[in-house]
């Protein structure tokens, strides 16, 4: 199976050993990928280290010299994980060697696979960044000039890529034409900086400079010198501002935590419900649930205590992690339920399973009514950019229409945002958002039935 990932990257460029920074910027990002982390830096080679698990439980005992690298979390689906396809991802060629990392899909890996294999290129994993990787180096030989060689093979990827690149003593990041996936540079007094989310610079302590365009390659050394392809038209990843990033992070100019906020407010306008407290499905909904208790008038409480040492239920790629998961990850806080009309708000609901659940516990734990509130419109479609969403199978809402959904996850009433709500909130124009997952709307156009699940 090919990759299919919601990654983090981060690399930079400085004057003094940048190992601790890359650690400290990847554990800022751990909520992107959980399966396995990766640092490499240069000296006068590329050192590396890659483990399974959270950061800081890879990097245990292990430090590597070097004022230039690049680190790297992974998330990946079934099928996928293991050691073989974690990154970075080092390349060895007539033209030297490099290290990558990705976040985001490809959506003609397989061909572009096929193609590459007829010209004698063999693959040691199964991820589309191996793919990158090989078609940079190949187009390098080509042109003879490693930017060149991006740009080359830019003009042959096709799906979302945000790339950080370690090549000789250079951090290079690349953007994939639509800038599907986030990826912002910062400075600090010694260092420049490029990370997935700006949290990442917070964490160690660097400023914004701003987000790398679409299509733009920016390869980083004492300076900063910008190339780029042309870019068809934007697709920010709704998503990222709805659930995926941290809601600290600023994406493309936009705020997040202020965007999921006004998905709140907005909902407490369009889907008001008479109701004693607002309750958040920890931790994805809380930012919404503000929101909406500030704009309704209605008390927001801690009604659903969540676990802090548990990851993400659905991040664990098995189905069988995902039950147990949210069997141990919330419990109620009694006192604050009990008797009383909640308005229950999560970011979103894919297969229902989660808000069937917690409508249940809060009802086995005496809430009088549960009025469920989701800030973002119905997931209908899969995502072929890197969202672990893919099948149609997984969507309540693919086949249900609200009452069908309100009955299966046994609520008193269920509303969704609409999608001009959430533009709205957004704030971005319609057609530079990726609103695929919603609408079936995919901003590339061609080949979306490559995909190899
Ligand atoms: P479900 O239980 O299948 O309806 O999934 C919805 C829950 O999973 C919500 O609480 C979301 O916050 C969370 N969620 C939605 N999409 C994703 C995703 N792609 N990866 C991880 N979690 C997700
Ligand atoms: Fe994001 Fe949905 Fe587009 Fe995937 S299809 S990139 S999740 S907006």
């Amino acid at each position: 199976m090919e990759g299919k990932e919601k990654c983090a990257v981060f690399g930079i460029y400085s004057n003094k050993p940048v190992f601790d920074l890359i650690y400290y910027g990847l554990y800022s990002m751990q909520h992107r990928g959980q399966e396995s982390a990766g640092i490499a830096t240069y000296t006068d080679k590329i050192e590396i280290h890659k483990a399974e698990g959270l950061v800081s439980e890879a990097f245990k005992g292990v430090f590597l010299e070097g004022c230039v690298g690049m680190g790297h979390v992974r998330y990946s689906t079934t099928g996928e994980s293991g050691m073989g396809n974690s990154q970075p991802l080092i390349i060895n060629y007539a033209g030297g060697s490099f290290a990558v990392g990705h976040n985001g899909n490809l959506i003609n890996s397989l061909e572009l696979r096929m193609q590459m294999k007829r010209r004698g290129s063999t693959f040691a994993t199964t991820t589309d960044t191996e793919i990158i990787a090989k078609l940079i180096a190949q187009e390098h030989l080509k042109e003879g000039d490693f930017v060149k060689g991006i740009k080359q093979a830019m003009n042959q990827l096709r799906g979302s890529y945000s790339l950080v690149i370690l090549k000789d003593k250079k951090i290079i990041a690349v953007r994939d034409p639509w800038a599907l996936k986030p990826l912002i540079i910062g400075r600090s007094d010694n260092s420049i900086i490029v990370a997935s989310e700006s949290c990442a610079l917070d964490a160690v302590g660097a400023k914004i400079v701003r987000d790398v365009k679409a299509g733009e390659i920016i390869v980083i050394d004492k300076n900063i010198k910008s190339d780029s392809v042309i870019s068809e038209r934007l697709a920010h990843c709704m998503f990222e501002y709805v659930y995926f990033a941290r809601p600290d992070s600023i994406i493309d100019g936009l705020p997040v935590y202020e965007i999921r906020k006004k998905l709140g407010e907005i909902l407490a306008r369009d889907a008001p419900v008479d109701a004693d407290i607002v309750v958040a499905v920890p931790a994805s909904g809380i930012t919404a649930a503000i929101g909406y208790a500030r704009a309704s008038n209605i008390p927001y409480g801690e009604g659903l205590m969540k676990n802090r040492y548990f990851g993400r239920t659905f991040i664990l790629p098995e189905q069988i992690d995902r039950e147990k998961g949210v069997r141990i990850k919330l419990n109620p806080i009694k006192s604050e339920i009990s008797g009383k009309k909640l308005v229950l708000i999560d970011d979103s609901i894919v297969r229902g399973t989660t808000a069937k659940r917690i409508v249940k516990l809060l009802r086995d734990f005496g809430a009088a009514q549960v009025h469920v509130r989701i800030t973002c419109p119905p997931l209908k479609e899969p995502c072929f950019y890197g969202i672990d969403m893919q099948t149609h199978g997984e969507f309540i809402a693919k086949e249900n229409d609200i009452e069908e959904i309100r009955k299966q996850i046994g609520a008193d009433s269920i509303r969704y945002n609409s999608i001009d709500s959430l533009i709205e909130a957004i704030g971005l124009p319609e057609n530079n958002l990726c609103l695929a997952c919603l609408n079936g709307n995919y901003p590339i156009k061609d080949k979306q039935l490559k995909l190899d699940v």
